[in-house]
């Protein structure tokens, strides 16, 4: 071993440390390194613990808020320790901008990833052996190429630091396979620490990535989740109401700047046309033209514009410190997102507010989409039995299955994506050989599972930042109350008035009463099916959430095992006093009144041609849109022969629409547009944008 090159970097001196053995340095260095080599005042909440324990040689798990230094936490440690550190993280765009800050920090760090010269990643691995590097980024799949973790072990570095850690985990959300395998390389690359890093982790995740790294005692960093100056409130508003209660609220200038969040293009635009009344207000989704939404963005961060209805889209690039009221008008469909979305407000430690308005009907929409995500499996197998040994175009399949085109082509992609169907890049599909049904269902019902606890999270009876807290799995932590919830603190919303039912409101409140008579209760969805037609879900909705309130009726989890797996949903059951309600007779019970007359009618949709979920459709592009749109295509069909893929694969019809329809001209504003998640934009990004650009 080359004692030599591993220098102390801290103090200049040259030492004899080994890349693996752990130098002490006491707190007053990493203060020291902190300002000399960071160029930073003062560490941040819990960063010294964490360098420290890093420094120590200590495996670690860090769980914390993106924003909040997690990168510090590896690489002041690396300095200390001497020696390379090699960094796995796994979006080129991440390791790019780490690499360059560190080079300008003054540091030596290189990468290797595919988007790179051949002659550059040489060049890092020359570096690399010969131990002149303070830092080598790394993607993940490098290390599927052969030598190269041979190669890596050859000179043992000196911490190795895996960031966005939960890729690794399939209950995270972007399970990335690639990383499974950095768990097998790891015993060769010892014994230096390994540190997992991430923002979010339940506790689930955070076993499987200590598993699937073989670091079961590394110690855990969970921190940081608590945002003191938060009143979380989470309010039971039927679905038409809500716009106008967003309005009185924000009707108080103290309560703005102010997001929004809509489920929905369509709603975005409704409750930005209220808002407007009251003051300067911007819908903001990927379906508006780009200078559009550049210009929201910046007039919003310039505070022209007070309040921004957005959509999930919204909220990359923002970076206002001021912002006093977060709203949610529809439940969110992961806790994890919530929070993201919430965080933003307050940045500036002054109190804020977060209102979540939902009611029974959120239930149906995310039931709508999760349905259209993942279809019954009934849905699969009968394409799987459709399919046989000899190829056969997929549009003949479905054509002779009858299937309406976006049902079929999810069916087919989930088949695919399962192991149940093989389809080339022509779209020719045959019969899978893997068991895909059971892989198929255990996804579907995470993603259910992942509902449930947003239904569980608006339900709870527990202070609102003590559960987030707490699934964020800072257990110790979440012991503390808040003292600002709409739990901890009831009354500080008043907004709500309240009536007597009308005859024809009784009746239903009756028929809903009658249903769940004599049952153990039924699911949501099957009470739903019980009830007479002329009950719509806005009113089902909003009796359901009275008779909850008044204790007729009480919703509640239950679980349901199926092949060893629990799975979580929610009944409505009849309480006792719910079944001594005489049928027929008016009792006590109050519903919410809105603050401006209830009937008034939604605005009529315009674009009869929007899907359902208000994305983009082929017939709303312009005729120049349509041509990039075919461009689109071509390069899709070359994209999916080249990769072996079917096209579906590369990417959905309609997120090659909702590009058209955008003409993205960065990659931030292509990560706006859903379908395109950070993996796509990687992968084909750059040859999206040069399409838009050529076009
Ligand atoms: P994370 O990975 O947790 O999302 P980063 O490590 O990217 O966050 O850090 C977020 C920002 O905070 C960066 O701009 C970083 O330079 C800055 N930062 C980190 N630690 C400190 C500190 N101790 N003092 C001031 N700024 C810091
Ligand atoms: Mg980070």
């Amino acid at each position: 071993m080359d004692a030599q090159i591993f220098h102390s970097r801290y103090n200049g001196s040259v030492t004899t440390e080994s890349a693996t053995s752990s130098p002490i340095a006491d707190s007053t260095s990493l203060q020291e390194i902190l300002s000399s080599r960071f160029g930073f005042e003062s560490f941040r909440a819990n960063q010294r613990e964490v360098c420290q324990a890093a420094v120590d040689g200590h495996d670690l798990l860090l769980v914390m808020p993106t924003g909040s230094g997690k990168s510090l936490c590896y690489q002041l440690p690396a300095i200390v320790r001497g020696g390379t550190a090699l960094v796995v993280s796994p979006l080129i765009a991440l390791i790019e901008d780490q690499c360059a800050k560190l080079n300008a920090l003054g540091f030596n760090a290189a990468r290797i990833h595919s988007g790179l010269d051949r002659a550059i990643s040489r060049q890092a691995c020359i570096d690399y052996l010969n131990g002149t590097l303070d830092f080598l980024f790394i993607a993940p799949e490098r290390l599927k190429v052969p030598g190269f973790p041979e190669m890596l072990a050859k000179r043992k570095p000196a911490l190795i630091a895996i960031d966005e850690a939960h890729c690794i985990s399939q209950w995270g959300h972007d399970f990335r396979p690639d990383y499974r395998t950095l768990g097998l390389h790891l015993p060769a690359l010892r014994p230096a620490p390994v540190i997992a890093l991430t923002a979010t982790a339940t506790p689930a995740v955070q076993r499987d990535i200590l598993t699937q790294l073989g670091i079961p005692q590394a110690k855990k960093f969970i921190h940081g989740f608590r945002r003191d100056n938060l009143a979380i409130e989470v309010l039971e508003v039927p679905m038409p109401m809500r716009p106008d209660l967003v309005a009185e609220i924000l009707a108080d200038p103290a309560s703005r700047p102010a997001i929004i969040y809509a489920p929905a293009r369509k709603r975005a635009e409704e409750i930005a046309a209220r808002l407007n009344q009251i003051c300067p207000t911007a819908a903001y989704h990927a379906g508006l033209p780009n200078d559009v939404r550049d210009s929201v963005q910046q007039s919003f961060q310039a505070g022209t514009l007070d309040c921004v209805v957005a959509t999930i889209a919204f909220g990359m690039g923002i970076d206002k410190a001021n912002i006093r009221t977060v709203i949610h008008v529809a439940l969110p469909a992961t806790l994890e997102g919530y929070y993201q979305e919430i965080g933003r407000a307050g940045r500036d430690g002054l109190p804020s507010r977060t209102i979540l308005m939902h009611s029974y009907a959120d239930q149906r929409t995310h039931d709508f989409f999760l349905t259209r995500d993942y279809p019954p499996v009934e849905t699969l197998d009968k394409i799987f039995r459709a399919l046989t040994p000899e190829s056969q175009t997929l549009d003949e399949l479905r054509l002779r299955l009858n299937m309406e085109e976006e049902a079929f082509s999810k069916a087919v992609e989930k088949l695919y994506i399962h192991g149940g169907a093989e389809v080339d890049y022509a779209n020719n599909a045959t019969r899978g050989a893997l068991p895909w049904k059971t892989s198929y269902t255990r996804q579907s019902d995470y993603r259910r599972a992942q509902f449930a606890l947003v239904q569980r999270f608006v339900d709870g009876h527990q202070c609102r930042m003590a559960a987030l807290v707490e699934h964020f799995g800072d257990l110790e932590d979440a012991a503390v109350r808040c003292g600002r919830c709409d739990f901890c603190s009831p009354g500080i919303n008043s907004v709500q008035n309240w009536r007597s039912p009308s005859r024809q409101e009784l009746a239903g409140l009756h028929a809903i009463l009658a249903a769940l008579r004599n049952t153990d209760g039924l699911s949501l969805w099957r009470l739903q099916k019980e009830l007479p037609d002329s009950l719509n879900r806005k009113d089902l909705d909003l009796y359901l959430g009275a008779l909850t309130k008044a204790g007729y009726v009480a919703v509640e989890d239950a679980e349901w095992i199926r092949e060893g797996e629990t799975i979580l949903y929610r009944k409505a059951v009849l309480t006792p006093a719910g079944d001594l309600v005489v049928p027929g007779s008016s009792f006590d019970l109050k519903l919410p009144e809105s603050q401006v007359s209830r009937s008034t009618p939604a605005a009529p949709s315009r674009q009869k041609s929007k899907s359902k979920d208000g994305a983009p459709v082929l017939s709303e592009l312009s005729p120049k849109a349509r041509l990039l749109e075919q461009s689109l295509r071509d390069w899709r069909a070359a994209q999916a022969k080249k990769l072996g893929m079917p096209p579906f694969l590369v990417l959905h019809d309609r997120t090659l629409t909702a590009i058209a329809f955008a003409w993205p001209k960065s990659m931030q504003e292509l990560m706006g547009i859903s379908g395109l998640g950070p993996a796509k934009v990687e992968k084909f990004g750059a040859a999206i944008l040069d399409l838009c650009r050529e076009s």
